[in-house]
């Protein structure tokens, strides 16, 4: 790695520390594979109501997308609407808290930081050389994502996306598989965000007990316009999502089940991006976030 890289890592870094936006530190930052053990536990341990989950992806969201919603202890400015009352990010950190993670393996054994990896690690719980989706190739088939876990379990779960290569590539064998065990999974593809909000919350006036999606705008403005919270295109596609995200998060707590059910609601990304383009190891690529609504402990 070049001394230029280097210096860059470490003044993104040093950016993403900055006090009262993440509950951790950039040198604690959590695996992205702590996901599917947090989905997990939170069926496994049921506190007397009826576990429930809603997983709202956000694809190519950068650490640094957070500053655009939560507003640092070290900035000494003052303005009006910083922190929106209708935003989902916001509400998760004071519920529960706002974490670092990364995607692209430990550095000791690096994988790729792009979307069939990073999800894949997500739902799955470990890298690509266990579940493996190191390349581009569908996920093993002794190696479950949580959600078919779950459906092995008689829970309903559901996989919701635009991107056809989930489909046709990385949950290819899983969703066969459900399909010859008849078990209560769906995966369905949807054209674009607003058609997946849509069956977001079809899913959430339904009985679907975990219910996992994922948008597409912030990876796709930064492919189209470049990736980081300084492009103001970019930075729409984020807080416009945090806010659809805060519109589902009240849809779950208008069902009129509400309070006899344990909702575990996350919002994760599975990768950064740089320039117009994400995969590698820099930093801007590695570093993802994790809001939730319940305290994670690493
Ligand atoms: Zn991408």
């Amino acid at each position: 790695m070049g001394l230029f890289q280097k210096r860059r890592d470490a003044a993104y870094l040093q950016r993403l520390d900055t006090r009262g936006v993440f509950d951790n530190t950039t040198k604690n930052a959590l695996p992205q594979t702590i996901i599917a053990k947090i989905v997990q536990n939170h069926f496994a341990s049921p506190n007397g109501k009826t576990p429930k989950a809603l997983l709202i992806g956000f694809d190519g969201a950068r650490a640094d997308s957070m500053h655009l919603l939560v507003k640092s202890e070290d900035e000494a400015v003052t303005g009006k609407l910083f922190t929106s009352a209708y935003s989902a990010v916001n509400t998760l950190k004071a519920e529960g808290g706002l974490y670092l993670s990364f995607a692209g393996g430990v550095p000791e054994n690096p994988q790729e930081t792009s979307t069939a990896q990073g999800w894949a690690a997500i739902l799955t719980g470990v890298w690509g050389d266990d579940n493996g989706v190191k390349r581009h190739v569908p996920l093993k088939t002794d190696c479950p994502t949580v959600l078919r876990s779950l459906a092995e379990n008689g829970k309903k779960a559901a996989f919701l996306a635009e991107w056809a290569d989930h489909f046709t590539i990385t949950y290819k064998e899983e969703i066969r598989m459900a399909e010859e065990k008849k078990l209560p999974l769906c995966f369905r593809k949807y054209a674009d965000d607003a058609a997946l909000a849509q069956a977001f919350s079809e899913h959430i006036a339904g009985d679907t007990d975990c219910i996992f999606g994922i948008f597409e705008a912030p990876d796709y403005n930064g492919h189209t316009t470049g990736f980081g919270a300084r492009n103001y295109r970019y930075a729409a596609g984020v807080m416009h999502l945090d806010n659809l995200a805060y519109r589902l998060m009240e849809e779950v707590r208008a069902r009129p089940t509400y309070e006899k059910e344990d909702w575990l609601v996350l919002i994760p990304s599975d990768h950064g991006g740089h320039g117009r383009r994400h995969g590698t190891q820099q930093m801007y690529d590695r570093m993802t976030f994790i809001a939730c609504n319940q305290p994670i402990k690493g």
